[in-house]
Order: C-alpha cells, then structure tokens, then sequence
C-alpha cells in the first residue's frame, strides 16, 4: 500500500483551480512584507507585474507596477516556485514588499484586477495537503509551530512536522496491511480451513500490533499537555500561602502568557513558561471539612483539579507541620510539599521532603521553581513521538478496538473485515483515506496567508 505523503490524492477539489493570494507576514507596520500566490495564474500575475519571470527560485529584485494604469507600485524582490517543485504543489510567487498596509492592499487591488482571489485560512497548506506535500500530521503540525509559545511546544511541533508521528501510524498502517494480506491470502485457499499455523501467526501479529498501539495511546495525554499546558495545582488547607504563592510565581516569572481567572469562581489560572515547558498554575480553594454549602462545592472542586493535574504543590503553614499530612491523600513523586511562611519560623521540625518557601519573602521560590522543573523534565524525558490531539486519540483508540475485535472474531472474513477497519482508522489519522469530513475543521484554525 502505498501512503507516502506523496501520491495520495488527485487534485479534484474544484477551488484548487483557482489562483490565489495571501500577505504571509503580520499585519501593520514592518520592514517587509511578503505577499504568496499559488495556482495556475501565478506566473501570469508575476509577469505582468514586474514585467517578466524570474529563473525558479531566485530573488529578483524588481519594481511593481500596475498593468492597468502603468503606476509604480513599490520597489522590492520576487521569487518564482514552478509546480510541483513549491511549497503547495501548485506554481507559487513571493513579492516581497515594503511592509505598509497602502503598499500590501495596492497590490493586492491589482491581483483582485486580475482574476486571483484572497486566500482562505489555512488554503495553502490544504493545497499542499491535497497535492501530496505533506500529510495531515504535518498540516497540524505547522499550526501548532505557529502557535507554540514555549520551546516544549516548539520541539513537539518540529518533530512532528519532521514526519516522526506520520512514519509511526504510516509503518503500522504497513504491518497491518501485511497481515491482512496474509489472511485473505488464507481465506482464499480452497476448501480447506486456514492452515492453523497461519491463523495463529496472524492472531499473534495482530494482538502485538493492538498492544503497541494501546502503550501509545496510555500516555498520560501528555502531547495534548504539552500542546495545551501542563497542570499544576497548588492544594493545602486554608491561609496556607496558596494565593500568596501563586502570585509569587506569577510575578517572578517574565514569561506569563495570560493569567486567566478560571472557569469556576475559585479556581485561578496563570499560564507560565517554566524552563521552556508551558505550565497552567492553578490555585485551589482550602482544604477543609465545612457545613457551608459554598465552602464544600469549592472543596469539591479543588479535590477534582488535584486529581485532573499532572503536578501537585502541596502548601501548609510551616507553623503547623502536622498539616502536611493532607498531602498522603496523593502519594508520589508528582507531589511536591511546600512549607510556606519560613520567614516565621525556622525549618527544623519540618518533614525533610518539604521545600521551605516564604511567599511574603520570595526565600525558597527559585529552589521549588527549580524543583518543578525538573519534575516537569522528568516526566516528558520521552524518546518516543507523543500523540498530540484528540483527533488522532479518537482514531487510534477506534484501530485499538477493531484489532481486539479481530483477535476475538471467529470467521476470518469478519477478522479481515476488522482489520481493514482498523487499516481506515490509522490512515484517517495521516490523511491517506477519507478524511474530506476533516478538512474543514483541520485547517479552520489556520490564519489567512499559512
Ligand atoms: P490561602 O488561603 O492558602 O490562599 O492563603 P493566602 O495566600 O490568602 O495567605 C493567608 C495569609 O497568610 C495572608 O494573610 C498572607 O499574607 C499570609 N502569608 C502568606 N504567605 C506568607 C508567608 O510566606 N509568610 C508570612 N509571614 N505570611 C504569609
């Protein structure tokens, strides 16, 4: 089976006949500003523009003029990708202008003029897509390379736009095809029942192939962590320092990409860059027994946040050591104790895990930031590629599910007919079947010009 990133598909998507154009670059004021075509009129555009075009994928420096009127536009470098040899596939031009907004939008009046039409978010790398330059991964992947914020980010968008994730489904895809080929090779023997050796070779393939795919997937969710935020909550009984600290942190940090008061009214987020790993801090309401109905619901919620976070800090007074104990309620090394106001008193007494912090001070901030960390680096030390949305988990879980109900089934064309829907949920996942359902929601998420 061949699914290559390549060959995959046809352009039989009619808008792909369209020619097209987007500013790439931000908008506003810049130095540069480069405007992208893609699609048949490119070449067209380029030459009645600046006149001629360009040997392929060289900078020309040139001036942009209007066809229609003979007017100066502006002064700047064009560049001339034929297809299929381009970044989508198609024949794609580069102007790169001055970065104003009256010399993008002249410009891009005079493109109007001739028949090419403003790009939709997200088109161009649809068209790369749909011309076979790069699967659905790597489509993902450029959107989550714009996005990322961090250097964990940026790490696990490169990797996967460098194809580790694809060659892990495609090289699975391979095997099962494998194995289904061997089984109706079988199924196809006359009048006979399968040789039992064959039926067992195929029931074991089939049940490692359903494991591997089953580790994968019990990851702890942490590439969709790493995509979203890594959660950290801050537990302990009340006038522990929570918020104190939690403020501490924020203001200490230079990296804070957007306090957010939670969706719950006691629930407070700050999303922090710790050592290149986004991090979403949560402070939680106190811990304690109440009657009061409002009391016990903030409780309730600061439980159900400690056991959805990945980290937890647990702060008690320094004062009243015994507190610490509530941090028993989540044993591990994914709960880190804090005793908080040191500046009282001193740290003798204390249990000797505990980290002594003084909110009110800052003493002791950097040592648990640090220790944070590495606890974070600890957890996300992973060679392998991590599964990064829930799109992918949604197909691998459904693969999972028809492989065991392969190994379970006991007519072997309903066992191939399981394989061959395990074989349509992987290849849903890099795009090589039936994904037109996807497309949409995909690229919606792009901006204008990727
Ligand atoms: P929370 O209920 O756990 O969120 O606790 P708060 O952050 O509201 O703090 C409770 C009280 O302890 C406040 O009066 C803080 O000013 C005080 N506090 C917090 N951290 C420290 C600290 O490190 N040293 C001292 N001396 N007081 C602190």
């Amino acid at each position: 089976m061949t699914e290559s990133a390549g060959t995959q598909r046809e352009m039989s998507d009619p808008e792909v006949s369209d020619t097209i154009f987007a500013p790439a670059t931000a908008a506003g004021r810049a130095a540069i500003a480069v405007l992208r075509l893609s699609g048949p009129e490119s070449r067209h555009a380029v030459s009645v523009l600046t006149g001629s075009v360009p040997p392929p994928r060289f900078a020309r420096r040139t001036r942009f003029v209007d066809p229609a009127t003979g007017e100066w536009l502006d002064d700047g470098l064009v560049l001339w990708f034929p297809g299929p040899n381009s970044a989508t596939g198609e024949d794609v031009a580069e102007f790169h202008l001055h970065g104003s907004r009256a010399v993008l939008a002249a410009v891009m009046r005079v493109l109007g003029g001739l028949g090419l039409r403003l790009a939709e978010p997200g088109e161009f790398t649809r068209r790369a897509f749909l011309n076979g330059k790069l699967d659905l991964l790597q489509a993902e992947a450029i959107a989550d390379l714009a996005a990322a914020e961090t250097e964990a980010q940026h790490r696990q968008a490169l990797r996967q736009l460098g194809g580790e994730l694809g060659d892990l489904y495609r090289g699975w895809s391979g095997r099962l095809t494998h194995i289904l080929a061997h089984l109706e090779a079988a199924i196809d023997f006359p009048d006979e029942d399968l040789p039992s050796e064959i039926e067992t070779r195929i029931a074991v393939e089939t049940a490692m192939l359903g494991t591997e795919i089953g580790c994968h997937l019990a990851d702890g969710h942490r590439g969709e962590r790493l995509r979203d935020g890594i959660m950290v909550a801050i537990l302990g009984p009340p006038n522990a320092g929570k918020s104190s600290l939690l403020n501490r942190i924020a203001r200490r940090e230079a990296a804070i990409t957007s306090p957010v008061a939670g969706t719950t009214r006691d629930i407070v987020e700050v999303s922090i860059d710790l050592a290149g790993y986004p991090v979403v801090l949560a402070d939680t309401a106190g811990l304690r027994a109440s009657d009061d109905l409002i009391e016990r619901e903030g409780l309730r919620r600061a439980l159900q946040r400690a056991e959805e976070a990945e980290i937890r800090l647990f702060a008690f007074d320094a004062r009243h050591p015994a507190e610490a104990r509530g941090a028993c309620a989540w044993p591990g090394p994914d709960t880190l104790l804090v005793a908080n106001k040191i500046d009282l008193v001193s740290s003798r007494g204390l249990p000797s895990s505990a980290l002594p912090i003084s909110a009110l001070t800052g003493e002791g901030i950097e040592a648990l930031l640090s220790a944070l960390a590495e606890r974070v680096a600890q957890n996300y030390r992973i060679e392998a590629p991590l599964l990064t949305r829930a799109r992918h988990r949604q197909s691998l879980e459904e693969a999972a599910t028809s492989l065991r109900r392969s190994v379970d089934a006991l007519p072997p064309e309903l066992r191939a007919e399981d394989l061959r829907l395990a074989l349509r949920s992987l290849g849903r996942i890099t795009g090589a079947v039936d994904v037109e359902d996807l497309l949409d929601v995909i690229f919606r998420d792009f901006c204008i010009g990727k």
